[in-house]
């Protein structure tokens, strides 16, 4: 393994400055899921000073407030304290539970981290989309607010190196704030993926409906594991606007999904796996 070193601070600020000095030698270290298998493999974008920010003690908590919002610290490990840890997504007749939160095992994988991964295969965001969340960013001129959808834009050269997030050599990533649902809003997380736990997404769809009675007032569907970054496809939030959310409408939604996309050689099957998933996702939401 590479040679590195730790620094393990105390404070936001701490953490910044350090960042701020080593520019991109050095990485934030959360859970270390990635980060560490970069350092095994000695790949060359594996940081040489790790600035490990478990040791700041208030980035690890699930606030909700009076309306229902709810504001995830940037350490709150995924699997055992956004699920396990009694967190009830059902909680004032709201969200349904994500997979994309709960159906992973990441027993240490932190809620920055499953944003920050370089190429975006991840399961946070898109689900995240769909809940019109954000995140707050420490940087050294302040916190700065961006909708996860600003987040993770797709590949792009950030301080000299292409990611699939906007966030910079020194910056934290240290809250995702969800709004308080609206009465009558549905959520579902679907995903296709080769093993049973523990895999990137081959395709997945986050759906987030706003419903008056059984009408689809607004919509947001998103598709993983088939672009560059979660795939907000706005023909079909257009196409279900207005209309009555069924099993019937379940089955017309994927005529209007991914008409542009451009498949390569040996992937086109992803297009079907996410129409696929568009359908099961709004039929669950329809059987509600
Ligand atoms: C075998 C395997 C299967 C996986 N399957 C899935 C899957 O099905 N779905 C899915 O969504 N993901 C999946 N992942 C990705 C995994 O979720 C991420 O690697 C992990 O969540 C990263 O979290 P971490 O806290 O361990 O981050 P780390 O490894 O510590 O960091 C990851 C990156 O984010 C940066 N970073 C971390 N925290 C912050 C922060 N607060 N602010 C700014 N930058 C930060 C780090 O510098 C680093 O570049 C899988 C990974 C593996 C190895």
């Amino acid at each position: 393994m590479k040679k590195i070193s730790v620094y393990r601070p105390t404070t936001i600020e701490e953490a910044i400055q350090i960042l701020s000095l080593h520019g991109t030698e050095a990485g934030v270290y959360a859970g270390g899921t990635d980060l560490l298998i970069r350092l095994k493999n000695r790949l060359k974008q594996a940081p040489t000073y790790l600035v490990d920010i478990k040791k700041i003690n208030n980035l690890r908590y699930i606030k909700e407030d009076a309306q229902g919002g709810v504001r995830i610290g940037a350490l709150t490990e995924v699997w055992c304290q956004y699920l396990r840890g009694g967190y009830s997504c059902w909680r004032n007749g709201g969200y349904i539970c994500y997979g994309a939160i709960g159906d992973n095992s990441y027993y240490h994988s932190a809620m920055g981290g499953r944003l920050c991964y370089a190429v975006y295969p991840g399961d946070a965001a898109p689900a995240l989309i769909t809940l019109d969340a954000k995140v707050k960013l420490a940087t050294p001129s302040g916190i700065k607010e961006l909708t996860v959808e600003q987040l993770v834009p797709g590949d792009m050269m950030v301080d000299g190196r292409i990611q699939s997030h906007v966030v910079r050599f020194n910056e934290i990533l240290t809250e995702v704030v969800i709004p308080p649902p609206r009465p009558d809003f549905r959520a579902s997380f679907e995903k296709l993926r080769p093993r049973g736990v523990w895999d990137f997404a081959m395709a997945s769809t986050a759906l987030g409906l706003q419903l008056r009675d059984k009408t689809i007032e607004d919509a947001r569907v998103v598709f993983g594991g088939i672009s560059g970054k979660p795939f907000r496809e706005r023909s079909v939030e257009e196409f279900l606007k207005g209309k009555t959310l069924s099993a019937e409408l379940a089955g017309q939604a994927p005529s209007q999904a991914l008409r542009d996309a451009a498949p390569l050689k040996y992937n086109a099957t992803k297009i079907d796996m996410a129409k696929g998933l568009l359908t099961s996702g709004l039929e669950k939401l329809a059987a509600l």
